[in-house]
C-alpha cells in the first residue's frame, strides 16, 4: 500500500519555471525577487510591511530583538508550539514563561493570560512580549489579547507559522491586532520556499529595524549614517545584525506559490470539512470551529476520548503500520529536557500536557485525494 504522508508540498511547473528563471538572472540572493515576494505577501495580507528572512526561527529571533527583548525581559508563549516559539526569547538573553492553552482551541487561553497578568502585575514582573501561536492554523484570541496588551503594555508577536491564509474577523492573519506577525515557509507549511520566513507589521520603524538586523546591521542609506559623504562604496554598521537573508531563488518559489494560496487553502478547507463529516460519532475530539475566524488548516488534529478502544500510542502505531504518516504536535515545550533544566516541570501547564497525551495529527495536504482520506478514516475507525 502506498504511504500517505502527513504533509506534502504542492510544487507545480510554474514554481519550477520561476526558480529556473532566477538561476539565469544576475541576482541569486536578496535581489529583486525578494522585494517582489515581500510586496506580494504584504498585499495579500493587507499590511504595509513584510520583511523576508531565511526561516521563521530567524524571523522570531529578529522580531524579539526589534521589539526590544534583552537580558531581564520576560516573554510569554504557548507551551503547545514548536520549540522556536520559546527559543527566540532565550536567543536575546530574555526569560521565557508559558501561558496554558484553552483545551477547545488548543491555543493560548486568553483567560489564563488575563489571570497570569494580574499575578505578574502584583509582583512587578509583567511580560515585555507575548507570543500567541495560531496552532494548526486556527487564529488565537487576538482581540482579547490585544485589549490585554493595551492595558498591561506588552507587545504582541504572533507566531502565525501555521496560519498563512487564515483570517480573523474577516481580516487576513498578519494584517492587524499583533505588533508583528511571523510566518514560516518551511517545506511542510502552507506556502513553501523550502526554508523561509516573513515578519509583517504596520510599523515602518520596526520594519526598517528588521531589514537592518537581517543583514549584519549594515546600511547604505545616508540618512541612517554617522558619516555622510565618504563615497559610493561606503556603508555603516549601526546595530549588531545577522545574516538571515532569503535568497532570490527561494523568493521566486514563494511568490509563485503565493499566487495559488487561495486554491491551496480551499483544498485544505474541503478536506477538513470532509474529515469532520467522516469522523463524526467516533470517540474523538475534533478541531474547534469558531464563527469569527477561519483556520488555515495547516494541521487536522484529533484527540482520543476516554471511550476509545486503544491508547494514543497504539492508535498511532496502528496508523503508521497501515502506511499512514501521522504525527504528534506538540510535545509541550516546558517538558523538554532543556526547559526542565531551566526550572520548568511537568504539571505546570496541565491543559497542554493533557492535550498532548491524546493528540494525533492526521494527514492533510492540498493534493491529498478523497481515496487517501477514506483510507485514513477507515484505519482510524478500526483502531478507536
Ligand atoms: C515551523 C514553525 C516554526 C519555525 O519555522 P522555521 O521556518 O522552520 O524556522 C516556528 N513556530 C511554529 C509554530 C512552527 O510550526
Amino acid at each position: 500500500m502506498d504511504h500517505i504522508p502527513y504533509s506534502c508540498q504542492a510544487i507545480e511547473q510554474a514554481d519550477i519555471d520561476a526558480v529556473v528563471s532566477v538561476l539565469r538572472a544576475p541576482f541569486l540572493t536578496q535581489g529583486p525577487e525578494v522585494v517582489a515576494f515581500e510586496q506580494a505577501f504584504a498585499r495579500a495580507h493587507q499590511v504595509p510591511h513584510a520583511v523576508a528572512v531565511s526561516n521563521a526561527t530567524a524571523a522570531l529571533h529578529l522580531a524579539c530583538v526589534a521589539l526590544g527583548v534583552g537580558p531581564g525581559s520576560l516573554v510569554w508563549t504557548s507551551p503547545n508550539s514548536f520549540l522556536a516559539s520559546a527559543n527566540c526569547a532565550l536567543y536575546c538573553g530574555g526569560d521565557i514563561d508559558f501561558v496554558d492553552i484553552d483545551p477547545s482551541t488548543r491555543n493560548m487561553s486568553a483567560a489564563h493570560l488575563a489571570a497570569k497578568l494580574v499575578a505578574a502585575d502584583r509582583l512587578g514582573r509583567l511580560p515585555h512580549v507575548v507570543i500567541p501561536v495560531d496552532f494548526a492554523g486556527l487564529p488565537a484570541d487576538l482581540a482579547e489579547i490585544r485589549s490585554l496588551a493595551d492595558r498591561y503594555g506588552f507587545k504582541i508577536l504572533e507566531d502565525a507559522s501555521h496560519a498563512t491564509g487564515a483570517s480573523y474577523r474577516h481580516n487576513p492573519i498578519g494584517s492587524g491586532f499583533a505588533d508583528a506577525t511571523v510566518f514560516s515557509f518551511h517545506a511542510v507549511k502552507i506556502v513553501t520556499t523550502a526554508e523561509g520566513g516573513v515578519v509583517t507589521t504596520h510599523d515602518p520603524v520596526l520594519a526598517r529595524k528588521l531589514e537592518l538586523l537581517r543583514s549584519h546591521g549594515m546600511t547604505r542609506n545616508p540618512d541612517e549614517m554617522d558619516v555622510k559623504d565618504e563615497g559610493a562604496w561606503y556603508y555603516e554598521q549601526q546595530v549588531l545584525g545577522f545574516n538571515y537573508r532569503l535568497t532570490d531563488i527561494q523568493a521566486a518559489l514563494g511568490r509563485s506559490q503565493l499566487a495559488r494560496l487561495d486554491a491551496m487553502h480551499a483544498a485544505r478547507v474541503a478536506l477538513a470539512d470532509r474529515y469532520d463529516r467522516l469522523l463524526e460519532g467516533l470517540p474523538l475530539r475534533l478541531p474547534a470551529r469558531l464563527a469569527d475566524r477561519i483556520s488555515a488548516w495547516h494541521l487536522y488534529v484529533v484527540e482520543l476520548l476516554p471511550e476509545a478502544r486503544l491508547s494514543r500510542a497504539e492508535v498511532f502505531a496502528g496508523l503508521r503500520s497501515a502506511g499512514i504518516g501521522v504525527n504528534v504536535h506538540y510535545i509541550p515545550i516546558h517538558i523538554q529536557p532543556y526547559y526542565r533544566r531551566l526550572g520548568f516541570a511537568p504539571g505546570q501547564f496541565p491543559h497542554a500536557e493533557n492535550y498532548y497525551a491524546h493528540a494525533i495529527s492526521l494527514p492533510l495536504f492540498p493534493k491529498m485525494t478523497e481515496d487517501q482520506q477514506d483510507r485514513v478514516v477507515s484505519a482510524l475507525r478500526g483502531l478507536v
